[in-house]
């Protein structure tokens, strides 16, 4: 079992296989960037799974594969089917813009992906288009209705963002509500890769204005997800995620591995270690190692609150947020 020195055990692996995107969401990427990490420092999806093998061995019962978008990458439905066919009990899943989902859904499912979260900022094709740099929502909407054709349980990420998708609010809750899809509110992170002037709503400011639509009670939390629940008169429940709380942390089990191989304790902190060098010579414990120290230096909690005013650096594209 990995525990951290604040005695949380870290049992969730997020794997982000590509820093690269079709879209560049105003809060997560620069409009033109910058130069990718060449192809050649990714490692390969044999070399994801001989990492993800030690992890699972040490007690990892989650893992979600994200990005960047991570259906850029060809032949992920082999990737997935490789780790579930190592343990097909793991909660496997996958953060996804949903793009290019609707031709891939079924492969998906048949390699043993259970769950993705589609992220919708709107339903307003002009209003998606400002925030995802591109007119994406169609292919979006198409590819939602396919993965629950295929039966994978979608959830709905949204940041919701003032003067911006504001108004798209009640749109994207009463859309996720009717399919049966889970949706939850992800206050908007600063950092120094997004827009300048992108004004986040917290979550008081989100209550008060789903308060004058909906009748619902606060549910707290539910294990160790970040999100805080709440339930509406008629059983739906949606969810905040706000981690600019003090007790956003206190139940953190999870650590991220980047498609350069960096092994990422916390998503607020530049500190990293790689275990490429280890995995590519095929020197298990060497990785296992590695993995063991990231979980010891897991930060206390991070300082999206701000504590020293710095604007993280972390790239959300680079970690699958
Ligand atoms: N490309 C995929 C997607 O967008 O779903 C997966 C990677 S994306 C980095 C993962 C999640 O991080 C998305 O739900 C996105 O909305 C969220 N995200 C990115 N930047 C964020 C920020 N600055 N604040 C809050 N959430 C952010
Ligand atoms: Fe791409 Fe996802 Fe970042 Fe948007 S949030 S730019 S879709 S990685």
């Amino acid at each position: 079992m990995l525990i951290d020195s604040y005695d949380r055990v870290v049992d969730y692996l997020r794997v982000s296989v590509t820093e690269r995107c079709n879209f560049r969401c105003q809060y997560c990427m620069p409009e033109k960037p910058f130069s990718w990490v060449p192809k050649e420092n990714l490692l390969s999806f044999e070399e994801l799974f001989e990492f993800i093998k030690i992890a699972i061995d040490e007690g990892v019962k989650k893992i979600r594969i994200t990005g960047g978008e991570p259906l850029l990458r060809e032949d992920l439905d082999a990737f997935i089917k490789m780790i579930y066919d190592y343990k097909n009990d793991i909660d496997l899943s996958m953060t996804t813009n949903a793009y290019l989902l609707k031709g891939v859904a079924q492969r998906l499912k048949d390699a043993g992906l259970k769950r993705i979260n589609v992220s919708i900022d709107s339903l307003n094709p002009e209003v998606a288009q400002a925030i995802a740099g591109k007119d994406v929502l169609k292919n979006v909407l198409e590819g939602v209705e396919e993965a629950l054709k295929v039966g994978l349980k979608v959830k709905v990420n949204m940041v919701p963002m003032k003067g911006m998708n504001e108004a798209e609010i009640l749109d994207v809750l009463e859309y996720s509500k009717k399919r049966g899809m889970d949706i939850r509110f992800i206050e908007y992170m600063e950092n120094a890769h997004a827009k300048a002037d992108i004004s986040g709503m917290k979550s008081d400011e989100l209550l008060s204005l789903l308060k004058e639509h909906y009748n619902f009670e606060d549910e707290g939390f539910d294990g160790a997800s970040p999100s805080h629940y709440y339930r509406m008169d008629d059983g739906y429940r949606f969810g905040i995620i706000e981690p600019y709380e003090d007790d956003f942390c206190k139940k953190c089990n999870r650590i991220r591995l980047t498609a350069e191989g960096y092994l990422i304790p916390c998503l607020y902190f530049d500190e990293a270690m790689s275990i490429a060098e280890s995995i590519k010579r095929g020197d298990i414990k060497g990785a296992a190692l590695v993995l063991k120290e990231v979980v010891r230096t897991k930060p206390e909690k991070n300082r999206w609150g701000g504590e020293d005013g710095e604007l993280s650096s972390r790239a959300f594209y680079e970690t699958g947020g």
